[in-house]
């Protein structure tokens, strides 16, 4: 077994404080990799504090770890000893179901999917996340990190920035279009990015009224303060596409009413309480409400790929693990441009 050291939840209520554990051994199709960065996801807080009613403990969250690889099984074919490599939100599916094959794993039609952390891998054990040094992982769920870019400003892009990419690509945000994009945190911010480099013309809706010029350094062409009713009503009836990035209770009528006839608005949020929906809101113009849950492996590859073509990255904060709870409250409250990132050499 590999020893490991990390931060945990072992309960919902506690804070995250120190954990020694230990990962499997590295097996033929395995990679291990010193993580050098995690990103903090709003869903690390949610699960940790069991937000989903989902939760399993003890809890090492991080889904957007990025690191050196350190060893690699006999038939590894992608890694070397001393690549960069990342993990996102998975560490692995039943690789033969259609939702599989057609590399959308995160959708399993068997419901195999394994996520990085808060699940279990294929011999029930539970998986720890990367708020650790260390990680062991199948090769075929590992990602290429180009040395061009930042490596800490990377690491959110394995689920803020998938998360966003994909649902903007499905719904072909680009010339012609108008996008909106929800809140801006570490979804929202790379959403923009986006969509903006897509070539859709991009509104960005903010309830933070400090965060407008922000908005438009990251590329925003309107920014809208989704609180003020006058705002909202100017471009009512506008958007081809809405991507929702929003972490808490809100009202998406208010956002379904924006749609044009046959306009889609998607949700990437996820709040603890379920949304009231008036059918109105989708049957006058035809509109679709629908959903989108990270992306697969490939499309991950695609999207780190295009970030080191155009030089995108997260916009990031660094910080300790001995902040990592106080980090996490700045993140409740909208408090962070645009997302923390923990530095594993303070473990
Ligand atoms: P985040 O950095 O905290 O950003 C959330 C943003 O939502 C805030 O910056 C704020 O933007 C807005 N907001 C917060 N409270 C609000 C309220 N009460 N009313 C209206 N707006 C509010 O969170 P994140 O890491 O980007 O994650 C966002 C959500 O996506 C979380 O629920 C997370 O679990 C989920 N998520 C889903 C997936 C997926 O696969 N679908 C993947 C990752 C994360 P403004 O200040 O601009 O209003
Ligand atoms: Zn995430």
């Amino acid at each position: 077994m590999l020893a490991s050291k990390g931060y945990a939840a072992q309960n919902a209520e506690t804070p995250l404080a120190p954990w020694s554990f230990e990962r499997r051994d590295l097996g033929p199709n395995d990679i291990q990799i010193e993580i050098k960065f995690c990103g903090i996801c709003h869903s690390d807080i949610h699960q940790a504090r069991n937000e989903w009613g989902n939760s399993l403990y003890p809890m090492v969250p991080g889904h957007e770890i990025v690191g050196v690889v350190s060893a690699v099984g006999s038939n590894v074919k992608k890694f070397k000893v001393g690549d960069l490599a990342g993990v996102g939100c998975m560490v692995d599916s039943c690789h033969e179901c259609n939702s599989c094959k057609a590399g959308e794993e995160q959708y399993c039609d068997r419901g195999a999917t394994v996520f990085t952390y808060n699940g279990k891998d294929q011999n029930g054990n539970l998986t720890f996340g990367g708020y650790s040094n260390n990680i062991v992982v199948t090769e075929s769920f590992a990602l290429s990190i180009s040395p061009k870019l930042q490596l800490a400003a990377v690491a959110p892009l394995l689920c803020a920035g998938i998360t966003t990419y994909s649902p903007l690509r499905h719904w072909g945000a680009g010339p012609g279009k108008k996008v909106g994009i929800v809140g801006l945190g570490g979804l929202g911010h790379m959403g923009l990015k986006f969509s903006r480099a897509f070539g859709a013309h991009t509104t960005l809706f903010t309830t933070s009224p400090s965060k407008v010029e922000d908005a438009r350094k990251l590329g925003a062409d309107e920014v809208v303060i989704s609180k003020d009713p006058s705002q909202m009503a100017q471009v009512s009836g506008s958007f081809d596409f809405i991507l929702d990035c929003v972490s808490a209770e809100h009202d998406i009528n208010s956002y379904l009413n924006l749609l044009r006839r046959d306009g889609t608005l998607c949700l990437v949020g996820v709040p603890e309480k379920p949304f009231a929906i008036h059918a109105f809101s989708v049957i006058a113009g035809r509109k679709s409400l629908s959903g989108s849950m990270i992306g697969g492996i490939r499309e991950t590859q695609e999207m780190l790929d295009f970030c080191a073509e155009h030089n995108i990255v997260c916009d990031i904060e660094m910080t300790t693990y001995d902040k990592v709870n106080e980090a996490f409250e700045r993140v409740v409250n909208g408090d962070v441009k645009y997302r923390f990132v923990l530095d594993a050499a303070s473990l």
